[in-house]
């Protein structure tokens, strides 16, 4: 099982990331390079990198399972202001070469809005862009299935496969999102039948990450709220299945669930859930606890 959650990214950059994911039992991690809302972004320090890595070896975290998320903000999907287009475009270019200084091969990125163009307009320019960013040899970014917020693109297989289409280098992947597939209309209780759908479409082997989320909402809600494991529409034994179906086996699986009272990180209790393979219904009340 390769689980983890995200993790901050500090002052100790990805050193601090690491140390928060040993402290969480976890076995991979995904980071932001700095804030998830804004862009702003310092130099990677050489030193902290050196023991990151080290850290990394020692404690047994593959760095090929680690994953950068891109920030919120970046919209790949409206150019109706050229300028900010082109600045998503650029952040997104030194994002990569972030990700390659530090190692790391896959970065998520949430599609893009619409926000007031036709979805096809919109899908053309996510293409596009990704077109003037994607590297062939450099670290693969990886398109969110989106739960269909708003103007959100990527809410289904047949949108992320229109914008895989027109992008022509094979150097790009997806990162599936349990919450927001179910918010999106896609029963999780019959994952299997997503996956066989799409295989079919896109192909199986571009999955290569997959955010582990219950929803505090009904099937095709359109709301993407997440919810801590087994808390949820989906349930614990569903979202245990999906982490043990063998047909995914080797994905990294990442926790976005919610902080407990905002201040509390559930991650290291949930994993050990996780792993123990049966649902704790105090779990909430045991985090409070252990932080107290
Ligand atoms: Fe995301
Ligand atoms: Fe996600
Ligand atoms: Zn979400």
């Amino acid at each position: 099982m390769i689980i983890g959650s995200h993790v901050k990214f500090n002052k100790e950059q990805l050193f601090g990331s690491v140390k928060e994911a040993i402290l969480y039992g976890a076995n991979t991690f995904m980071f932001y390079t700095g804030a998830p809302q804004n862009t702003i972004r310092k130099e990677i320090d050489n030193d902290l990198l050196l023991k990151a890595k080290e850290l990394m070896i020692s404690s047994g975290i593959d760095i090929k399972n680690v994953i950068c998320h891109a920030p919120y903000i970046v919209n790949l999907a409206n150019n109706i202001s050229d300028e900010k287009w082109q600045f998503s475009i650029n952040f997104l270019k030194q994002e990569l070469s972030r990700c390659e200084i530090l190692g790391i091969k896959y970065i998520v990125l949430h599609p893009g809005s619409a926000v007031g163009l036709p979805i096809d307009v919109a899908l053309k320019n996510i293409s596009d862009a990704l077109n003037l960013i994607i590297k062939d040899d450099g670290p693969m970014i990886l398109l969110e299935t989106m739960a269909g917020k708003g103007s959100e693109c990527g809410r289904n297989l047949e949108e992320i496969k229109i914008i895989l289409d027109n992008v022509s280098s094979s150097n790009i992947g997806v990162c599936l999102d349990t919450c927001h597939l179910n918010d999106a209309g896609y029963d999780m209780k019959d994952f299997n039948k997503y996956l066989d759908e799409f295989d079919k479409l896109i192909g199986i082997s571009k999955i290569h990450c997959i955010h582990i989320n219950d929803s505090k909402n009904e099937l095709g809600t359109h709301k993407d709220r997440h919810e801590n494991i087994g808390f949820g529409t989906l349930g614990f034994d569903t979202i245990l299945d999906i982490i043990n179906n063998p047909k995914i086996k080797d994905v990294p699986k990442i926790l976005e669930t919610p902080y407990i009272d905002r201040e509390y990180a559930p991650y290291k209790q949930e994993i050990e859930m996780i792993k123990s393979g049966k649902f704790n219904p105090n779990l909430i009340e045991e985090i409070k606890e252990y932080y107290k």
